[in-house]
């Protein structure tokens, strides 16, 4: 007859209930810690780029997103994107370049520069514009060069910059373009003209789907005035 040594499964009892109090423990910590929050990388291509300009990016991010965001030293551009006939970046490629740049820990990567960058849309072949992400991609890019367009000083184009980088950010997190009045995911369609007559992310359909995703949002407000109109 066999015996099982009988202090074997005493331990083992103890040894579970030892790794469940441990469990127990993490799980309590990890919000606190904010262990749990998801990390965003913001990576500077190319020289150019104010230390302010990317800290009201930071702030424009984390007054809708609630995750970590980190600051990557800045990288050149790469050649490889380089578009000469208009002396301008291809941003699909700067896509694919960013994507390779994610650290491991990173859940999504936002490229920031201040040169001109450019991708195919319809039938014209490279067409200007201010940023480009793919649906639930992991990178996006944005570029302050077309913010600047008729504005009264630099704090309006900050803040053009600023609705930019939440609106590619919002694309990666599964959002599409929205129809409401005044929602930052609404169809720039080409111009940054139209970045002035939003405000925030819309309640009805932005907010409720990225919270239906498991996405968190801060609480915050947004670093912009309202528009009067
Ligand atoms: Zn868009
Ligand atoms: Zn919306």
């Amino acid at each position: 007859m066999s015996r099982t040594p009988p202090d074997f499964p005493q331990l083992s009892r103890r040894t579970a209930l030892t790794s469940l109090i441990a469990l127990g423990v993490a799980l309590q910590a990890g919000p606190l810690l904010g262990a749990t929050k998801r990390k965003f990388y913001l990576q500077p291509l190319g020289s150019g780029l104010k230390q302010s300009d990317v800290e009201f990016v930071k702030k424009s991010l984390l007054a809708f997103y609630d995750f970590d965001l980190e600051l990557l030293p800045e990288v050149p551009l790469p050649k490889s994107a380089y578009y000469a006939p208009r002396n301008r970046y291809r941003a699909e490629k700067l896509l694919s370049f960013l994507k390779q740049r994610l650290p491991d820990d990173g859940f999504r990567i936002l490229g920031i520069t201040t040169k001109d960058i450019s991708t195919t849309k319809g039938k014209i072949k490279d067409w200007g514009i201010l940023g480009l992400a793919t649906i639930d991609g992991v990178a996006c890019v944005i570029s302050s060069f077309r913010t600047k367009r008729k504005t009264k000083n630099h704090q309006h184009a900050l803040e053009r910059f600023g609705k930019v980088a939440v609106h590619e950010i919002g694309h990666t997190l599964g959002l599409d373009h929205c129809p409401t009045e005044g929602c930052l995911m609404r169809d720039a369609r080409g111009s940054v003209l139209s970045t002035d007559h939003e405000y925030d992310l819309c309640s009805e359909i932005c907010r409720k789907q990225l919270i239906r995703s498991g996405y968190e949002l801060s609480g915050g407000n947004p670093p912009w005035p309202k528009p009067s109109s």
